[in-house]
């Protein structure tokens, strides 16, 4: 048993001295190895080495901080690809790179930019870099339009991947207020047509009740001689030569260059070819071309009431042919000194012409 004892001692002894060496060698070799090396983290990117950093913890606060400036338009910072660090053993003579890495992962980032457009009309016509002045030029832009002028002004938030573009303050009041000019000079002129279209609607109005006043006129003056009221003649009732539309385009008593002298009836434009009926039932005294009148036919009706259908196209009436105010004497032409189809109607009363128009139209 003792014997085994002091073989057991005498084998540890053995066995302490190689291990004090090894120790000792370990303690030598990494005292030599912390004079000579540094710990740092190899940072690769990617697969792409960029640089040896001391703290890993320190780049890891540096991005975080990067990425959590909200300066200026930038709304959100992304970096997709962190990078991977490896523990590494370096000279102390090597340099380690931490500006220089955290720009390279600065590189990969994708920014979101926030701008702020100011729209005319719900479009966005321009963007600015903060709310603030999108306010101030609705504020400033908005005022003293006057109503009625297609100029709404708004601003909604922008976001932009990758491209921070933005105008400056003064750039976007010039947009703005280019389109605001536009806008307010398109209303003027629109107010502008407007009444100019209601003072020529007045004016035509205002010249319809001269000119209606002016025939009841010429009508008073010469009912003295002539008995006859609207839609008669001398005790005949009267009614329109044509059934279609037509217009007036010479007055009775109107001169014009192509005539000498005064106009002795009333034209009534309508197309080539449209019926003419007799104003009042009689019979035709002319059916044929007279000069100047073209194709013309003459009614009488009694009473010294005599009506005349100038520049006819075609006669379909005879003379002595008995004629009521349905019967179709003729069509309107532009025969004779006629410039387009017309009716060139007269009523004359014992050879005189009187103006239709106190009978008619
Ligand atoms: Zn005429």
């Amino acid at each position: 048993m003792f014997i085994l004892k002091g073989k057991i001692l005498r084998f540890t002894k053995e066995i302490i001295n190689p291990v004090k060496i090894i120790l000792l060698s370990i303690l030598f070799l990494v005292l030599v190895i912390l004079i000579k090396y540094k710990p740092v983290y190899l940072v690769t990117l990617s697969g792409k080495t960029l640089g040896y950093v001391t703290e890993k913890s320190e780049l890891e606060n540096k991005i975080n901080e990067y990425i959590n400036t909200r300066e200026g338009t930038v709304a959100l910072i992304d970096i997709e690809v962190m990078p991977e660090y490896t523990l590494d053993l370096v000279s102390r003579n090597e340099e380690t790179k931490e500006n220089e890495i955290l720009e390279e992962v600065e590189k990969t980032a994708v920014i979101t930019y926030k701008t702020y457009g100011v729209t005319v009309n719900g479009e966005v016509k321009t963007e600015v870099d903060t709310e603030a002045k999108a306010l101030e030029i609705i504020n400033n832009l908005g005022q003293d339009v006057e109503e009625g002028v297609d100029f709404e002004l708004g601003y909604t938030e922008i976001y932009t991947v990758g491209e921070n573009t933005f105008a400056s303050e003064d750039e976007a009041i010039g947009i703005v207020s280019e389109i605001k000019t536009a806008k307010v000079t398109e209303y003027e002129e629109e107010q502008a047509r407007i009444a100019a279209e209601k003072a020529a609607a007045e004016a035509a109005a205002k010249e319809a009740a001269r000119k209606a006043a002016a025939a009841k006129a010429t009508y008073t003056s010469t009912s003295t001689t002539v008995s006859g009221s609207y839609g008669n003649v001398n005790g005949i009732s009267i009614s329109n030569p044509l059934k279609a539309s037509a217009l007036i385009t010479s007055r009775f008593g109107e001169r014009s260059s192509s005539r000498s002298s005064s106009h002795t009836g009333l034209d009534l434009a309508t197309s080539l070819g449209t019926s003419i009926y007799p104003i009042a039932s009689g019979t035709v005294v002319t059916a044929s071309y007279q000069g100047s009148y073209g194709n013309m036919i003459v009614i009488d009706h009694g009473n010294g009431v005599q009506s005349y259908y100038a520049h006819c196209n075609s006669i379909n009436v005879s003379v002595g042919s008995s004629v009521t105010i349905d019967t179709v004497i003729g069509t309107v032409g532009s025969t004779g000194n006629s410039t387009g189809p017309h009716l060139h109607l007269e009523i004359r009363i014992n050879g005189v012409a009187y103006n239709p128009q106190n009978y008619l139209y």
